[in-house]
């Protein structure tokens, strides 16, 4: 067998791409590829992306079931899917837990490469992600109000950067970047693995799919230069303390101009020395005096935007919470609520006319507030 085996055939049911069943003839997988292929031919669909997509799985599919000998691989290797097949690197990637499969039932022969093949395409997760540079994550803390209102604040990033003598591209001035001869732009390049072909990242242009014939004398090619970049990163009004921001396409550069990482700033939000935040809401605890609870006033309270005027009514409990509309954090589409808990405050000291009224109210109060609790006094 010498096949073309891709990682695809692990991952994808070209049966079910092509809406046939597995047993179904060649000329049914014919006609099915054919009434695909018409509905979702690009000409059929000017611009419409998803049917571009969908048109290229159907030929992908295609290529393999449609042609016998093919398919006979593709089913072959469904078969080692299906039926549990663990692989892996160490020890057990053909006899661990699931079925043993024995490799000459399937006509693979010899499993050598087979244990390179499977450890390399189930040995590590995804794709490598060739040609994309690393993401970034950095720090930022903000004032309680700053994170309110919204700001902007300067973000120091050290490290790789885009080279800055050829933007990253990794070519000389003057000269630019080819499509690597290599794989053709693609990043990729096929590999014998004894009985198969597997896709690994071109070693010439590491993924990026270009080159460059004119090395850039800065960056010697590679399109990145370590130095320190600083970024203006604007902060949302109304940011959770731990949000994560991320800035497209300024973590570290991808290899010779390929597509650079992203930069994830997460923010920290300094509390309040006394407005404490409950999502959208805030809340607030103002003091007030025993007469001002018992005989009601009107107060000043803070809030966001400044002091505004409250209403105490007559007969105000300690403890109890005002609700002030809108006067909270903002969200989307509005702002929260402020809550105003009102706590009685106790003068630790008296002046001698107050200890004296105190004394009279003493002497007049009819009733105990413990009374309900089945005591006297
Ligand atoms: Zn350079
Ligand atoms: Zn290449």
């Amino acid at each position: 067998m010498n096949g073309d085996v891709k990682r695809e055939w692990f991952e994808k049911d070209y049966y079910q791409i092509l809406g046939v069943p597995k047993n179904a003839t060649q000329e049914e997988i014919k006609k099915a590829y054919r009434k695909l292929a018409q509905r979702y031919h690009p000409d059929a669909n000017p611009g419409n992306k998803e049917a571009e997509e969908r048109f290229k799985e159907i030929s992908a599919a295609y290529d393999v079931i449609g042609d016998e000998q093919k398919r006979k691989q593709y089913d072959q290797v469904r078969e080692m899917v299906a039926s549990g097949f663990r692989a892996g690197p160490g020890p057990g990637w053909a006899g661990g837990p699931g079925p043993r499969i024995r490799f000459e039932d399937l006509g693979f022969g010899d499993l050598g490469d087979l244990g390179d093949l499977f450890g390399g395409l189930f040995g590590r997760r995804g794709r490598p992600r060739a040609g994309r540079g690393d993401d970034l994550e950095t720090e930022v803390t903000v004032s309680f109000e700053d994170a309110m209102r919204g700001t902007t604040v300067p973000v120091r990033i050290q490290g790789p950067a885009p080279c800055s003598t050829c933007g990253g591209s990794g070519a000389a001035p003057g000269s630019v970047p080819v499509v690597c001869p290599q794989c053709r732009g693609t990043g990729m390049i096929a590999v014998n693995q004894g009985l198969f072909q597997i896709e690994q990242t071109c070693p010439r242009c590491h993924g990026a799919g270009r080159v460059v014939d004119k090395v850039c004398p800065t960056c010697r090619g590679t399109g990145s230069e370590r130095r320190t970049r600083t970024f203006q990163v604007r902060i949302p009004a109304g940011v959770q303390d731990g949000a994560r921001i991320r800035l497209r396409g300024h973590g570290e550069p991808g290899p010779s101009g390929a597509e650079p990482g992203d930069l994830y700033v997460r923010v920290h939000v300094k509390p309040h020395p006394f407005f404490r935040r409950r999502g959208a809401d805030l809340e607030v605890e103002v003091p007030i005096t025993y007469t001002e609870a018992a005989l009601g006033a009107t107060i000043q309270v803070p809030t966001l935007d400044g002091p505004v005027t409250m209403r105490i009514p007559p007969g105000t409990s300690s403890g109890k919470t005002f609700r002030l509309r809108g006067k909270g954090a903002p969200r989307r589409g509005g702002q929260g609520d402020l809550y105003v808990k009102v706590n009685v405050a106790v003068p630790a000291r008296l002046t001698s006319k107050e200890r004296e009224l105190l004394e009279q109210l003493r002497e007049i109060e009819t009733e105990s507030p413990r009374r309900r609790l089945g005591v006297s006094a």
